[in-house]
């Protein structure tokens, strides 16, 4: 998923937050960081070592707010959040 987020310098940004929940933590540090609202608490179904899992987590809900300034990439102690920069 791809969301116009920011016009800067003429070129349209955009951010797309890439999540792996299945190494997600569940400790909510992302959505502490986010000034942004991006992140929100949701329960969660994926499939892991052949077995469904579900868990509320947070997830990237509103991707559309997201300014790309990384900070839950960097909080992230799982490395399970990458954000991507894009420009058309
Ligand atoms: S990059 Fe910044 S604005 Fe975007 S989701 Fe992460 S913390 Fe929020
Ligand atoms: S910071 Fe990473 S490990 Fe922690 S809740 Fe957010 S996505 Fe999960």
């Amino acid at each position: 998923m791809v969301f116009i987020a920011l016009l800067k310098s003429g070129k349209i940004m955009s951010y797309e937050i890439q999540f792996d929940a299945r190494r997600c933590g569940g400790a909510g540090e992302c959505i502490a960081v986010c000034s942004r609202g991006v992140w929100e608490w949701r329960v969660v179904e994926f499939s892991f070592l052949g077995r469904k899992i579900r868990r509320q987590i947070p997830y990237p809900a509103k991707q559309e707010l997201c300014v790309g300034c990384k900070k839950c990439e960097f909080v992230c102690p799982t490395g399970c959040v990458r954000v991507v920069e894009e420009s058309t």
